[in-house]
């Protein structure tokens, strides 16, 4: 079944479960969501149903998955894992859901990269939890209905545009993560040390929440990173010069801008006279996906305020031309 597929996000995986949250109150931020899904689970529990389909959505690394665990942990229930690209044939789907029991949750992330058929057999799932499978081949073609134990769907998206009407509409409550504080982003940093059992000075933490793009996974990942640079260049402790050296030579600037962000916005400023310039015409100058872009840089961009997005393209912001040394377009003399 191809949903054993190895996953290329293996590596990363392996470090988000060590540093994942356990209970709720390690879970770090997004208050009105917990809020909200503490009532959703508590009046489940106490009507002795099974709670919505949810759905959470937000840019990479905010906590989606984590949050669909602390949700199996309070149900007690057991939870699948699983990611749209992972179920390619409605067979793969079949054997996901039949294999579930009463009360059990499926997770699928990247829940907008489901395939039409699938999307369309998992709407009676959601709602009646019935599977039509459609076996033989035109003439003979029979459909035969299955019934399916009462589970509930926990979807996960990057992308929530891209996801139908139709489902979206089947899930009984869709929250969407936000980009945390610098000051929640220290609090995640200082558990991380903790469980990584590293001593980081409060300097130090400074510097790597500032540069976290405000987004738990990659606060732990420079975390681990410096880390290494300590026990290699140091002592052992993240002080503000091991992370200054670590961030110098990790190519990180005092945005969070990796080489490939600055590139980004560089293309935009000298290939496109700072743009607009359609999504199209700049991953093909940069040789990226636009996928890549939209989901991994962008929304940092936009979020510091580097990029704009216009309905005639992206445009590099005065402070993309300062922070990359160039004098911005409406300081430039024209004679
Ligand atoms: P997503 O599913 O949105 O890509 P994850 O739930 O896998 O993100 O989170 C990535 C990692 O970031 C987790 O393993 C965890 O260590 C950390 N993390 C995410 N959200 C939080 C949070 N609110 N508090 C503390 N750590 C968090």
């Amino acid at each position: 079944m191809s949903v054993k597929k190895k996953d290329p996000r293996t590596t990363e995986e392996a470090i988000d479960a060590v540093l994942r949250p356990q209970k709720w109150e390690e879970y770090v931020g997004q208050e009105r969501i917990k809020k909200n899904l503490k009532v959703i689970i508590e009046a489940a529990k106490k009507r002795k149903e099974n709670p919505d389909h949810l759905l959470f959505y937000g840019a990479p690394g905010l906590g989606k998955t984590t949050l669909a665990y602390l949700v199996a942990k309070e149900l007690k229930t057991n939870i699948r894992i699983t990611a749209g690209p992972l179920i390619e044939r409605p067979g793969d789907l079949a054997a996901l859901l039949t294999n579930l029991s009463d009360g059990d949750i499926l997770f699928i992330d990247e829940i907008h990269r489901l395939t039409k058929t699938c999307e369309e057999l998992i709407y009676p799932a959601m709602e009646d939890f019935k599977l039509h499978l459609v076996t033989g081949k035109g003439a003979m073609a029979q459909t035969l209905e299955l019934k399916l134990p009462k589970f509930t769907l926990i979807g996960a998206t990057t992308r929530i545009a891209l996801l139908s009407s139709p489902l979206r509409s089947r899930f009984g409550a869709t929250f969407q993560l936000n980009f945390y504080t610098q000051e929640e982003i220290k609090k995640i940093i200082r558990r991380s040390a903790n469980i990584l059992g590293v001593e980081v000075t409060e300097q130090a933490i400074d510097l790597i929440s500032e540069r976290s793009r405000f987004t738990p996974r990659i606060a732990n990942r420079l975390l681990k990173r410096l880390r290494d640079f300590a026990q290699i260049e140091g002592n052992g402790v993240i002080d503000k010069n091991i992370a200054q050296t670590g961030f110098e030579a990790m190519g990180i600037d005092n945005l969070g801008l990796e080489e490939s962000d600055r590139k980004i916005l560089r293309t935009i400023i000298q290939k496109f006279n700072g743009g607009p310039v359609g999504i199209q015409a700049l991953a093909a100058t940069l040789g990226e996906e636009i996928d890549t872009i939209l989901e991994i840089y962008e929304p940092y961009l936009l979020q510091l305020g580097l990029l704009k997005r216009t309905h005639r393209g992206r445009i590099a912001t005065d402070l993309a031309y300062s922070h990359l040394g160039f004098t911005s377009k409406s300081k430039q003399i024209s004679f």
